[in-house]
């Protein structure tokens, strides 16, 4: 964190009478027939004026604090104030690679923007997170920043995951001057940015410019390869062929629900039905599954983020009806309020304290119905949330032609049993020194949601950075020998994790 508080000189009273500048939105009749962004984002006259409600708060800064990447947030906005966007967006590159994606999906209101002690005061918190948006688009729109990498080292690392925890170290590496390969299943890189986040929030085109960058320092991408799969390369393999190895592989892995005739044609699970309607046919892998859904109704179960994404991406497919159905009442959901605010201006339909007990197939044998319970809030569980408990005798019939089930992920417990000697949690998280994010295996790093479990984007970057440090520490002062007589004998040490 910088101090220099001392040297922003402001008055402070002024400063707060400021009211918040709005962000320009689609209304809700044009953006249910389209997948662009809700937010038109700040222009460089209102930029300014928002950036000016920041009232320079001596360190230990709340924003600062509540940012998991600690991004020196008065310092930006100082700049910015000041009409200096370059500068800003500086200020947000000396902890962050990704602040055109954080600026739109983090939880700013639970974060940084949630701590901000203007909201203190009854007024709005600055809004941090549309001004960082702001500077990385326009820093985007004005040719970028010319980074260099430092001298090549020599060093080779693989990133095995191209999704946020990837693309942040892989970036990071490479400015270190080491030469990195990236791998990743889908037919392009993003990971969950390109993948999983519905353009709605995070257009296409930031993802694809944001790749771009990463590619000019030197960053190859290596698509359509699925580690660890017969006929693909092995973690082995890249720990023979790479100086260093970091899995940023996601949790990928969709929770079932159990229920009976989950398994029907009709039923979706959140991530395909988010891939088939978000994105484009050409970046998917050829057979991939595309659900018809005009004039459909839809059920979306799930009370996080993802839900949210789903019931959204049915509007805009042109559903005839689209409900979501949560267990607990709204005061418990852990997705955005936001979300869920532009979701029903969309026209989406909620049932809270409703679980689905039996999906049951029409004549065609996809399912058309499904039973549903209702729940009443018991006791709080080890979540600190009210438990949801049935309502017996409360069950009732809804008639569906399409139910997408976004009830969580896990990380993939498999991929973690097939490395050797690289230990792993219960749930299949691997297990990694928190100091380093080192696994059991020398030489052989994780970071992001495989280590975390289905988390922000900005936690797994968080991770990302430290295995990023203590790759390229491990790099500078590695030898042949060491690498002969350690790593590639696969020793196993333990962690502290
Ligand atoms: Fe806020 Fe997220 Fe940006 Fe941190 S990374 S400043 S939490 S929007
Ligand atoms: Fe500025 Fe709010 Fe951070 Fe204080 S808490 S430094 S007012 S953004």
């Amino acid at each position: 964190m910088t101090n220099l508080t001392g040297l922003r000189p402001i008055d402070r009273k002024e400063h707060l009478k400021i009211p918040r500048e709005p962000v320009p939105k689609q209304p809700p009749e044009e953006r249910i027939h389209n997948f662009n962004e809700v937010y038109r984002g700040y222009n460089e006259e209102t930029v300014i004026i928002e950036a000016s409600r920041c009232i320079q708060c001596p360190e230990p800064q709340p924003c600062v604090l509540a940012c998991p990447i600690h991004n020196d947030i008065p310092l930006a906005l100082w700049h910015t104030a000041n009409g200096d966007f370059i500068e800003g967006y500086k200020a947000y590159r000396l902890t962050s690679t990704l602040s055109e994606v954080c600026g739109r999906v983090c939880p700013q209101e639970k974060l940084c923007q949630g701590a901000c002690v203007v909201g203190a005061h009854g007024d709005p918190p600055v809004y941090i997170g549309k001004i960082e948006s702001f500077l990385a688009d326009y820093i985007r729109r004005h040719g970028g920043l010319n980074l260099k990498p430092k001298p090549p080292t020599g060093r080779t690392v693989a990133i095995v995951g191209a999704g946020p925890a990837g693309l942040h170290a892989a970036e990071l590496l490479a400015l270190n001057g080491h030469s990195v390969d990236v791998y990743d299943a889908w037919p392009k890189p993003g990971g969950l940015l390109h993948y999983g986040i519905p353009g709605f929030k995070l257009e296409k085109d930031k993802i694809e410019a944001l790749i771009a960058r990463i590619e000019k320092v030197g960053v190859r991408f290596i698509c359509n390869t699925r580690v660890n799969d017969p006929g693909q390369p092995s973690v082995d393999d890249l720990i023979e062929d790479y100086d260093a190895v970091l899995l940023a592989i996601g949790a990928g892995i969709t929770a079932t629900m159990g229920t009976e005739g989950e398994d029907l044609p009709g039923v979706w699970q959140s991530i395909p039905f988010l891939v088939a309607t978000n994105v484009p046919e050409s970046d998917l892998p050829e057979g991939t599954p595309i659900p018809e859904i005009k004039g459909k109704k839809v059920v979306v179960v799930g009370g996080g983020d993802t839900g949210s994404d789903c019931v959204r991406s049915a509007v805009r497919a042109d559903a005839a009806e689209v409900t979501l159905s949560y267990r607990r009442s709204e005061a418990e959901m852990p997705g955005r309020e936001e979300d869920r605010g532009f979701a029903r201006e969309e026209g989406v339909k909620y049932e809270f304290l409703t679980q689905p007990v039996r999906f049951i197939p029409g004549e065609d044998g996809s399912v058309s119905k499904i039973e549903i319970r209702r729940m009443k809030l018991g006791e709080p569980d080890a979540s600190g949330r009210r438990r949801p408990v049935p309502i017996e005798g409360s069950e009732f019939i809804l008639d569906v032609d399409l139910v997408v089930l976004a009830i969580g992920f896990w990380p993939d417990e498999k991929f973690a049993k097939q490395v050797e000697g690289m230990e792993s949690k219960r749930w299949g998280e691997i297990k990694v020194d928190p100091d380093t994010g080192m696994t059991s295996r020398i030489g052989l790093w994780a970071a992001g949601d495989a280590v975390n479990g289905a988390d922000l984007v900005v936690t797994a970057m968080a991770s990302a950075q430290r295995a990023a440090v203590s790759i390229d520490r491990y790099l500078q002062t590695l030898t042949d020998e060491y690498q002969r007589l350690h790593v590639a004998s696969r020793i196993k040490e333990p962690v502290a994790a």
